[in-house]
C-alpha cells in the first residue's frame, strides 16, 4: 500500500534517478506503526548488522553504494527494536565520516596532553604495545591494567586480559549502573535493561525512576506506545519532566538520591492496607524465611537452618517448625509475622516480619514527604493504584504450565504492574540498597516474571548462589605473566570470596572486591587512574583503556585527573608510566595517551553480541546478533584509513605475546584473525560468542561445535538469531520446569531447581557479622573504624534508605543537587563529532526550576556560578519548570575539550559547553578516611550525589570556565570544513 512519499533532512532519494519512487511507507503490523520499505537504485547492496550508535543494539539495515553508506534504517524483523530507529541510528553515517576519525596507529612525542603525536605502522604499534605489556606483566601481571567502556565484547575482553594474567580487568558498568545490577542479581537472579524488560504487551501501570532513557531506548519507545494505546498508566518519578516524562500520565518530582525512601513509602502503603501478594512471597522468595535473632553472637542475622543446612520457615499448621524448600501451598502455611523459639533456644523471626516492623516505623507516608519532597497523599495514592493494579486486576492467560514440584496449571497468572530503574537510581551513595528496596517492592506486588510484571530476558534468571565469583587469590605473587586468571567478576557470597591479603588490603588496583567495596560487581574503573597516581594501593606500569574517555566526561574531578594522567616523578617520568588507548577518535583520553590503537567503526568489522555478555534478548527469548563489515574504513573525502578492529588487534597482540589462549598445543597460532577467532573461541566446550547456527554444518544452536560458516548464517538471517521460548515457557521461569530444563540444556543454568529470590540477603548479613568482629570465616576486614562502621551500618539484609553521603558532608553549604542526564539525541561523548547530531545542539545549559532561580536573584540565560565541595565551573542558566526545585541539572557530556573530537577551535561545545564532571568529587572522606566516591557495597560512582551552590557570574562573558585546551592533530585540521554535508 503506497500513502505517501516523505522527505528526510537527509533524502538519499534526492541523489538518485528514481526520485521519489523508491520509498514505501506501509502500515507495520507488530508495531502498529509505519513500516519503511526501500528500493531503487540509491543503493546496490543491503546489509542487516547491529546499530552501535548506543548501546541498545537494535537491529539495522545498511543500505550502500559505490562502497559508501546511502541510507539506515531499523530492521522491521529484529525482535528487540522491530524495525523502530533512533535519531542516533540514523545517523550513524555521519559517524563515519566524523572529522575526529583517527588514521594509523599513534606514538606520543611531546608532553601528553599536547595532541603531539607521530603516525607509526602497525607493525611498529603492535611490538611496543607487546613490549610494553610483556616488560610490566613479567613483573607482576598486575601491573598491566586493561580497563574497557560502553564496549559490546566484556566475556572476551575479560577473556583477554585475563590470559596476561592480570587481575585488573572491568569495563563501565562501576559509573554505570552496577548498583541495579547487582541488586537485581543478588535479589532475583536477572534485572534490568539487558537482563529484563516490563511486560509492555501486558502490563497495565508502568513506573520509571530515576534517569533511565538512555537504556532500553527503542523498546521502551514501542512498549510505552503499547500502554498507552490500551489505556494503561505510565508514571514517571524524577528530579525532572522530560524525554519519556513528557509522555507520561502522572510525572513526580522527587529529591535526587530519596528514591529508597519513596519506594519504601509504597511498601508501607501495600502493608497497611494489606495489598501483598503472600503466595507469591511464599512461594517464590525467602520473606517467611527464619532469621535469628542473637546480637552480639556469630549466628545473628543468620537463616536458622536445620542439620541439613535447610533453611526453616515456622508452620502455622502443623504449629512446628519446617524446612523452607517444602514451601508448596498444600503443605505449608509459613507465618510472616511473630517471633519464636527454636529448640536450640534461638529467637527467630520471618525476614518480613523485620521488614514490616521497619515499613510500619520508619516509612510512613508523612516521613517519607520530609525526604522526599512527594505529598503523603501522593505516596499514598500511588501505592494503592499499584496494589489495587496488582491484586484486583490480574492477567489470567490460558496457558498451560508444570512447575518444578510436578504441579501442572491451567493458566497463567499475573500481577499487571511494572517498573524500570537504571542509573537515576543507582548513580548515589544509597544506591544499592534503593534498587533492592525496588526489587523487594516488585516481591511485594508480586510482578516479577509474571505475565504483565517485569520479565527476565534469557538467558536470565539465574541461580543466585551460582553466579561467578571473583577468581580468588591471596596475594599478587600467585599471578603469572601468561598464567590465565579469571573470572575477574561476579558477586561474592560471603566475605571469604573477597580479593585482598592477608591483611585485609586489596588486591585490584580499582579497590574492586576489597574491603571497602566488597560486591563491587562490575569492578570500579572510575578509581584507577586516581589508584595508579596515588599509587594506591600499589604502581602499575601499563594503563590500558579501550572505548572509555577516562580524561573527560567518564572520570570525575576532572582538573585532578588530568593533573594525574601528567605527574611526573623526581626523576621527570610519568608516574603513571605507559597508557595505551584503543579508540576510533580523537578524544580527550586519545590526547593523554601514550600510545594509540586505531579501532573500526560499527560499520567496518565483524562483532558478535553474545549471549556471554550483555545480548540484544528479549523476554520471549534469547537472542544473539551480528555486525559484519559494510564499508572500508574512510574519511568524508574518501581517503582510506589505516585503522583496525580492536578484535583483530587483540588477537594479533594475543598471538605475538604468546598467550595460552592465542596458541595451538604446538606454540602455532590458534586464530588466523578476528573472524576466525569469533567463530572457534570457546569459553567451554560447545559455547562459543554466537549461539546460532553452531555444528560442523550450522545445524545446532546454543552449543555445537564451531561452524565455518555461521557469520554468513547470521548474516542471511538478517544478522541475528532469535530462539522464540514456547509460550508455557515465558513467564514463572523460576519456577517453570520445562524452562528451567531447557535453560539447563543449552547451559543458560546449572540446575533445575527453583530459583528461590531473595527478599532477605543473607550474603550482606555475613558482611555485616564481619564488621562487627563476628565473621568466623577465613578474611577478617582491617581494623579501621571508618571500614567497620560502613559494614555494620549499610551492609543491612533488608532495604533501607539513608542520605547520600555528600549530604552529611557538604549538605549545609551546598543546598542543591546537581546531576546530569544524556541527551537523547547523543550517546555521552559519542556524537558531539556528529555533524547531523550537532544541528540539534553544540552547547548545554543548567537548567533550574524558575522559583529557585528567583530566591537566588537569577535570571533566564545569566551566567552562572556552580560550585561544590571542590571546586566550581561557570555555566549558563535554562529556566524551566520542568525540574524539581531542589535540582539543577545538564546533559552529559556535550561540553568539550578546546580541539579534541575534531572539533574546530572556536566550537560552542569547547567555550559555551561545560562539563559538570569538575565539580563532581572523585573522593569522600568518612570518619577520617578518604574514600572513592562511591556505595558502600558496590563502589558504583555517586555522580548524583553532588551538592553544589549557584550563584550569578559578576563576569556575564559568554564562555565557561574551566577550559581546557589539546592541540588537534595536523590530519584534523585539514578536515575542518565551514558546512560539513554527506555526500554520497
Ligand atoms: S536506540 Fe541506540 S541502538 Fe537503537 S537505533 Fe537508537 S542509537 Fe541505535
Amino acid at each position: 500500500m503506497l500513502i505517501r512519499p516523505i522527505s528526510f533532512a537527509y533524502n538519499p532519494l534526492r541523489k538518485c534517478d528514481c526520485k521519489w519512487k523508491s520509498l514505501r511507507l506501509i502500515l507495520n503490523g507488530s508495531t502498529g506503526g509505519l513500516k519503511m520499505e526501500i528500493g531503487g537504485s540509491f543503493y546496490e547492496r543491503k546489509y542487516y548488522s547491529t546499530c552501535y550508535m548506543c548501546a541498545c543494539r537494535c537491529g539495522i539495515e545498511v543500505y550502500v553504494r559505490n562502497g559508501k553508506v546511502t541510507y539506515i534504517k531499523g530492521n522491521d524483523d529484529h525482535p528487540l527494536n522491530k524495525g523502530v530507529l533512533c535519531a542516533k541510528g540514523s545517523s550513524g553515517i555521519m559517524k563515519e565520516y566524523s572529522p575526529a576519525r583517527l588514521r594509523k596507529p599513534l606514538l606520543r612525542v611531546g608532553p601528553r596532553g599536547s595532541g603531539q603525536f607521530k603516525e607509526i605502522e602497525w607493525d611498529e604499534a603492535l611490538e611496543i604495545a607487546a613490549k610494553w605489556i610483556k616488560e610490566a606483566a613479567q613483573k607482576n601481571p598486575s601491573k598491566v591494567a586493561f580497563f574497557t567502556g560502553r564496549d559490546q565484547m566484556q566475556a572476551i575482553n575479560g577473556w583477554f586480559a585475563g590470559q596476561i594474567g592480570t587481575l585488573n580487568w572491568a569495563a563501565h558498568g562501576g559509573f554505570c549502573s552496577v548498583n541495579v545490577a547487582a541488586a537485581g542479581l543478588m535479589s532475583v537472579g536477572y534485572s534490568f535493561w539487558e537482563f529484563g524488560d516490563p511486560d509492555f504487551e501486558h502490563t497495565k501501570y508502568f513506573m520509571m525512576i530515576g534517569v533511565a532513557e538512555d537504556h532500553a531506548s527503542n523498546p521502551f519507545k514501542l512498549g510505552i506506545q503499547e500502554l498507552k494505546r490500551r489505556g494503561g498508566k505510565f508514571v514517571f518519578v524524577n528530579p525532572v519532566r522530560w524525554s519519556y516524562g513528557a509522555i507520561a500520565d502522572e510525572w513526580v518530582p522527587i529529591k535526587p538520591g530519596t528514591d529508597g525512601a519513596f519506594i519504601l513509602g509504597l511498601a508501607h502503603v501495600l502493608f497497611k492496607y494489606n495489598l501483598i501478594d503472600w503466595e507469591f512471597l511464599k512461594e517464590f522468595t525467602n520473606a517467611p524465611w527464619l532469621v535469628i535473632q542473637a546480637p552480639g553472637t556469630p549466628k545473628d542475622g543468620l537463616f536458622y537452618r536445620n542439620e541439613e543446612g535447610k533453611p526453616m520457615v515456622f508452620d502455622k499448621k502443623s504449629n512446628s517448625f519446617k524446612p523452607a524448600d517444602r514451601i508448596v501451598p498444600e503443605d505449608l502455611d509459613p507465618a510472616f509475622i511473630g517471633e519464636f523459639e527454636t529448640p536450640e533456644g534461638y529467637k527467630v523471626r520471618p525476614a518480613f516480619d523485620i521488614f514490616a516492623e521497619r515499613i510500619v516505623k520508619d516509612y510512613t507516608p508523612e516521613k517519607v514527604e520530609k525526604i522526599t519532597g512527594i505529598p503523603a497523599e501522593t505516596i499514598e495514592r500511588i501505592a494503592k493504584e499499584l496494589g489495587v493494579t496488582a491484586l484486583y486486576n490480574p492477567i489470567e492467560l490460558p496457558i498451560e504450565w508444570t512447575d518444578v514440584w510436578g504441579r501442572k496449571h491451567k493458566k497463567m497468572v499475573g500481577r499487571p504492574v511494572s517498573f524500570h530503574i537504571m542509573r537515576g537510581i543507582a548513580s548515589h551513595t544509597n544506591g544499592y540498597q534503593t534498587a533492592r528496596a525496588v526489587f523487594v517492592l516488585m516481591m511485594l506486588l508480586g510482578c516479577i516474571d509474571r505475565p504483565g510484571g517485569h520479565l527476565a530476558k534469557p538467558p536470565y534468571p539465574k541461580h543466585i548462589e551460582d553466579l561467578p565469583k571473583p577468581k580468588k587469590i591471596k596475594s599478587l605473587d600467585e599471578l603469572e605473566f601468561g598464567k590465565p586468571y579469571g573470572p575477574h567478576l561476579g558477586i561474592p557470597q560471603s566475605p571469604d570470596d573477597l580479593l585482598v591479603d592477608e591483611k585485609g588490603n586489596p588486591l585490584r588496583i580499582d579497590r574492586a572486591y576489597s574491603w571497602e567495596f566488597p560486591i563491587a560487581a562490575h569492578g570500579c574503573i572510575q578509581n584507577v587512574i586516581p589508584a595508579a597516581y596515588q599509587k594506591d594501593p600499589y604502581d602499575i606500569e601499563v594503563l590500558m583503556i579501550y572505548m572509555a574517555n577516562m580524561a573527560w566526561n567518564s572520570s570525575q574531578n576532572i582538573p585532578y585527573i588530568l593533573e594525574a594522567l601528567t605527574a611526573k616523578d623526581a626523576s621527570g617520568n610519568y608516574i603513571i608510566p605507559k597508557i595505551i588507548t584503543i579508540d576510533a577518535f580523537y578524544s580527550e583520553m586519545v590526547a593523554y595517551s601514550d600510545l594509540v590503537l586505531p579501532d573500526a567503526t560499527y560499520l567496518e568489522q565483524w562483532f558478535a553480541l553474545s549471549l556471554l555478555d550483555r545480548p540484544p534478548s528479549v523476554a520471549s527469548g534469547p537472542v544473539d546478533a551480528i555486525r559484519q563489515p559494510i564499508v572500508e574504513p574512510q574519511d568524508l573525502k574518501g581517503e582510506k584509513l589505516d585503522v583496525l578492529p580492536w578484535g583483530e588487534v587483540m588477537v594479533r597482540l594475543g598471538t605475538k605475546l604468546g598467550l595460552p589462549g592465542f596458541l595451538n598445543e604446538d606454540g602455532t597460532p590458534k586464530y588466523k584473525d578476528w573472524k576466525d577467532f569469533l567463530i572457534n573461541w570457546q569459553p567451554q566446550p560447545g559455547v562459543g560468542a554466537l549461539a546460532g547456527w553452531r555444528g560442523k554444518n550450522g545445524d545446532k544452536h546454543f552449543v555445537g561445535e564451531p561452524n565455518p560458516n555461521q557469520l554468513e548464517m547470521y548474516a542471511k538471517n538478517k544478522g541475528f538469531f532469535y530462539y522464540p521460548l514456547p509460550e508455557h515457557m515465558r513467564y514463572y521461569r523460576h519456577v517453570n520446569k520445562d524452562y528451567l530444563e531447557w535453560a539447563k540444556s543449552v547451559k543458560f543454568v546449572k540446575r533445575t531447581d527453583p530459583i528461590i529470590m531473595n527478599f532477605y540477603v543473607e550474603t550482606l548479613q555475613k558482611f555485616r557479622l564481619a564488621g562487627q568482629g563476628l565473621w568466623e570465616g577465613e578474611n577478617q576486614p582491617p581494623n579501621d573504624p571508618a571500614i567497620r562502621e560502613r559494614l555494620v551500618r549499610y551492609f543491612d539484609p533488608l532495604p533501607f534508605w539513608y542520605p547520600p553521603f555528600e549530604e552529611e558532608v557538604s549538605g549545609k553549604d551546598y543546598p542543591l543537587y546537581a546531576f546530569t542526564k544524556r541527551p537523547q539525541w547523543m550517546y555521552h561523548s559519542w556524537d558531539s563529532q556528529n555533524a547531523w547530531l550537532r544541528q540539534i545542539s553544540t552547547r548545554n545549559y543548567l537548567y533550574m526550576n524558575p522559583k529557585t532561580a528567583k530566591k537566588l536573584g537569577i535570571k533566564h540565560l545569566d551566567w552562572v556560578w556552580v560550585e561544590s565541595r571542590i571546586g566550581r565551573v561557570k555555566c549558563q542558566v535554562f529556566l524551566t519548570e520542568c525540574t524539581e526545585p531542589n535540582s539543577v541539572w545538564t546533559w552529559n557530556a556535550i561540553g568539550k575539550m578546546i580541539g579534541a573530537w575534531g572539533l574546530k577551535p572556536e566550537a560552542e561545545e569547547g567555550h559555551q559547553g561545560f562539563l559538570l564532571n569538575h565539580v563532581i568529587p572523585h573522593s569522600i572522606k568518612m570518619n577520617g578516611k578518604e574514600f572513592y566516591y562511591g556505595d558502600p557495597i558496590t563502589g558504583h560512582l555517586a555522580w548524583f550525589d553532588t551538592k553544589v551552590r549557584v550563584y550569578k557570574a559578576e563576569d556575564q562573558t559568554p564562555e565557561t570556565y574551566p577550559e581546557f585546551k589539546v592541540e588537534p592533530l595536523p590530519y584534523i585540521k585539514e578536515r575542518w570544513v565551514d558546512v560539513l554535508r554527506y555526500k554520497p
